[in-house]
């Protein structure tokens, strides 16, 4: 029997890494622009660190989570979101005292047991940030701008921000109340889905893909329209902050995203050149969760991005560069004592950085010629008992085709000036 990988995850191959590679340089070009430090916290947590946290009626914690029982029957959960665990850590190691403001960024694998279709998987990659400590508007804006900037450096146009607000506890719970009386009169035109929703998360019936929902909600009342003083200056000092950089952006009072623990900022970007799952990122705030795990009241706001959503723009729309990875030099060893001084040679200008291939499959002279062509090698260097004996060698440049007699001893320095 042939061993498998597991259904929703991927093997991130070579032919894709390089890809993979530019998206996270760019990722950290960004982080150090915008003054975020990246954080890593351990892929596994108590699961009741995210129940908490995202909430147990939502989709992710009631159906979706990689929960297991550890031989010492401690419920742990692979995390199926970077938020909760950054936060754990932020409170756990104090770093609210160390600095008024943190922020933090991570890129690493989430788990999710979704249904596997194109763009959802059940191991995935995000990147993301937690800002921790100011309730400025300027900040949700400024969260906003991260994904954003990272999308446009890497030369990704389609993309559409949507904002919206959830409110807060002073203003939530009577939208609720009006929402579920409202969805109470059409409840039969609703899917079964939301049917069921309606009492324990009502809020997720306003963004169900589902065309019944959305025909039948259609004159719903919205969260953005019963805010509370406080919520509703904090949405107008975001648009303002959206506006003053020019920023274009569509209110949708239908976001409402799938984890309990946001308030006020809820933000989605999408792009056109995804299919159904066409979100690239979400974020928003949530200025009760680092209490809600134990910490002083802290306000917060941040943004989780996915990785393979941003893979699959970038392989369609092809407007990242990579840098391609060839040998500097391909060095042939004629015979066993040629080998071992190309395998000695090698190694010392690998220890400068320079990119050195060599062959381990004992292959004759013109296989080991078309391996050295195979790999785009820059310079080929043929080395047999003459060469060895006048310590000279011809080094060809395969592109050019051009060859010159250096001296071994100097090899270094003939490929700085090749
Ligand atoms: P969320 O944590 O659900 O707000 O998701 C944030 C982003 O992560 C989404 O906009 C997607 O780009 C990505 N994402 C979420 N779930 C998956 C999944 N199952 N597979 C691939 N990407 C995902």
């Amino acid at each position: 029997m042939t061993l498998k990988s597991i259904r929703g995850t991927k093997d991130i191959l070579p032919a894709d890494s390089a890809i993979w590679q530019a998206a996270e340089e760019a990722i950290r070009r960004v982080m150090m622009a915008y003054n975020y430090q990246e954080i890593r916290t351990p892929i596994f947590e108590q699961t009741s660190l995210f129940s908490r946290s995202i909430g147990e009626l939502t989709d992710i914690v009631s159906k979706e989570m990689y929960t297991f029982l550890d031989r010492s029957e401690e419920s742990l959960t692979l995390r199926p979101e970077g938020t909760a665990s950054v936060i754990r850590a932020y409170v756990q190691n104090n770093l609210g005292e160390q600095s008024p403001l943190s922020k933090l960024y991570y890129v690493g694998p989430m788990f999710r047991q979704e249904r596997p279709q194109a763009g959802r998987l059940r191991q995935f990659h995000q990147f993301g940030v937690e800002a921790l400590g100011s309730s400025s508007p300027q900040l949700d804006v400024e969260i906003m701008l991260i994904p954003l900037e990272v999308y446009r450096s890497l030369g990704i146009k389609e993309t559409t921000l949507f904002i919206n607000s959830v409110g807060c506890p002073n203003c939530r719970p009577i939208y609720k109340k009006k929402l579920v009386g409202e969805l109470q009169k059409i409840v039969n035109k609703l899917s079964p889905e939301s049917q069921a929703r309606l009492q324990q998360n009502p809020l997720r019936v306003l963004d169900s893909k589902d065309e019944r929902d959305q025909l039948a909600t259609n004159d719903v009342p919205l969260m953005k329209d019963f805010l509370c003083s406080e919520c509703a200056a904090h949405f107008d000092g975001v648009q303002s902050a959206l506006g003053a950089l020019k920023i274009p952006f569509l209110i949708n009072g239908r976001l409402v995203r799938g984890l309990d623990y946001y308030t006020k900022t809820a933000f989605e970007i999408t792009s056109t050149a995804l299919g159904s799952q066409d979100a690239l990122a979400g974020g928003g705030r949530y200025d009760l969760l680092v209490e809600e795990l134990g910490g002083k009241p802290t306000p917060g706001v941040g943004f989780a991005a996915g990785m393979e959503r941003l893979m699959m723009v970038l392989q369609k729309t092809g407007s990242v560069q990579t840098k391609q990875r060839v040998p500097a030099v391909f060095i042939i060893g004629l015979d066993e004592q040629s080998r071992s001084w190309a395998f000695v040679k090698a190694t010392r200008l690998r220890s400068l950085g320079i990119p050195v291939e060599l062959d381990y499959l004992g292959r004759s002279l013109k296989a080991q010629m078309r391996e050295a062509n195979r790999q785009e090698a820059v310079h080929v260097l043929v080395i047999g008992d003459s060469e060895l004996k006048s310590g000279t060698a011809r080094m060809k440049n395969m592109k050019t085709g051009t060859e010159q007699l250096i001296e071994l001893e100097k090899i270094e320095d003939a490929l700085r000036s090749a």
